[in-house]
């Protein structure tokens, strides 16, 4: 009966305090909040599902982050930079199969200046394509001008808001500094996307509770949330890696409080469970990433093991595995860039 009313008032209210969120991550039966995301999603968000064609254009980071395969310490990996004419290439195929976003990823790689980074972005733009990136903390001065070169989209995930564990995961980093970050692409009218990793070690409920307040506080446009998964060569490689139940919790729980947000099923999520992005996309999910980058760099991105198989047309994020997968649920590809259509406030 408790539960009930704090589903509803959640579905009905999308507020509710943390005391109340730990409960409903605690339970052992999580249907009716399943049931209820999907409502929600369906009602706001729609049937359309969103892709975004992800390009992962330079594997080199200087960053140390403990769970990501790509932390700069990790010698055993082969790292490589796409060229500008590369990136270019897979867009104009992205663009040529319907894709109306692109996202440029990497490791945070210094090589790659600013100009450089303005320059691909006003190409990508004369397509009419909108841009998100995803390369890691910058100075408000480099955030700025990205956007002025057009990008539309920002994905910086906090990781954790538990401000102790932050710090014992990114040495060198700070927490202060992430949150600057989201402040400033907030103040510079990017759409922000955020989001946790589900499974660190040391994570509890009541920190993944204090997460999702975080992501309403912000009002994030997007929240990218998925399972750890502890890879090779890494300080974390012994760890367990996160649970799906509790990612697509996470998932349910967020478009219960941003109901009119973009929400990807992710590839980790895909990796760890094989009906990860259909069980995704009934939880709330209403966007998925395609990677459409070049297959020999593909396999070098590795954050996490399991995530190119030899053959890489094989992969669960290939266009055309996640296009199938999408018509068998009885919904529909997204058309137009797929913006946050902001309903509420
Ligand atoms: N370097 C940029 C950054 O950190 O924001 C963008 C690329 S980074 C590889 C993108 C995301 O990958 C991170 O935000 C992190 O949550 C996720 N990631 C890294 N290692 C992972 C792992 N072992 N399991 C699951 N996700 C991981
Ligand atoms: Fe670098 Fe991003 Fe991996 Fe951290 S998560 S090591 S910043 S690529």
């Amino acid at each position: 009966k408790d539960i009930d009313a704090l589903i509803e008032k959640l579905e009905t209210h999308h507020n509710i305090d943390k005391e109340e969120l730990v409960t409903l991550l605690a339970l052992e039966d999580p249907s009716k909040i399943y049931q209820a995301a999907d409502r929600v999603r369906k009602k706001y968000v729609g049937d359309e599902v969103h892709l975004r064609g992800l390009i992962e254009f330079s594997n080199y980071c200087s960053n140390t982050c403990f769970y990501c395969g790509l932390r700069g310490p990790n010698r055993t990996i082969k790292r490589y930079r796409m060229e500008p004419e590369e990136i270019l290439q897979c867009v104009k195929y992205g663009a040529s199969v319907g894709l109306k976003t692109i996202v440029l990823q990497s490791g945070e790689d210094k090589y790659f200046k600013i100009t450089t980074l303005c320059k691909i972005i006003e190409e990508i733009k004369k397509l009419d394509i909108a841009v998100t990136l995803s390369i890691g903390e910058l100075s408000t001065k480099d955030y700025a001008e990205l956007k002025k070169a057009g990008a539309d989209r920002y994905l910086l995930r906090i990781e954790t808001t538990n401000k102790e564990l932050y710090q014992k995961l990114h040495p060198g980093m700070s927490y202060e500094n992430r949150v600057r970050c989201l402040m400033d692409l907030r103040e510079l009218d990017y759409e922000v996307g955020t989001g946790s990793l589900i499974g660190l070690p040391g994570q509890t409920l009541e920190m993944l509770a204090q997460d999702l307040i975080f992501f309403k506080k912000i009002d994030a446009d997007m929240l990218g949330i998925g399972p750890f998964i502890p890879c090779e060569n890494t300080p974390l490689e012994r760890e367990k890696g996160g649970n799906v139940e509790i990612v697509l919790k996470m998932l349910a729980l967020s478009r219960l409080l941003l109901p009119d947000i973009n929400i990807p099923a992710t590839t980790a999520l895909a990796v760890k469970d094989k009906a990860g992005y259909i069980k995704g996309l009934k939880c709330g999910a209403n966007v998925i990433m395609p990677n459409i980058g070049i297959d020999e760099y593909k396999k070098l991105y590795k954050l996490y093991p399991g995530k190119v198989p030899d053959n890489p047309s094989e992969a669960v994020n290939s266009l055309e595995n996640i296009k199938k997968l999408i018509l068998s649920q009885n919904r529909t590809i997204g058309k137009d860039k797929g913006y946050r259509k902001k309903i509420l406030n």
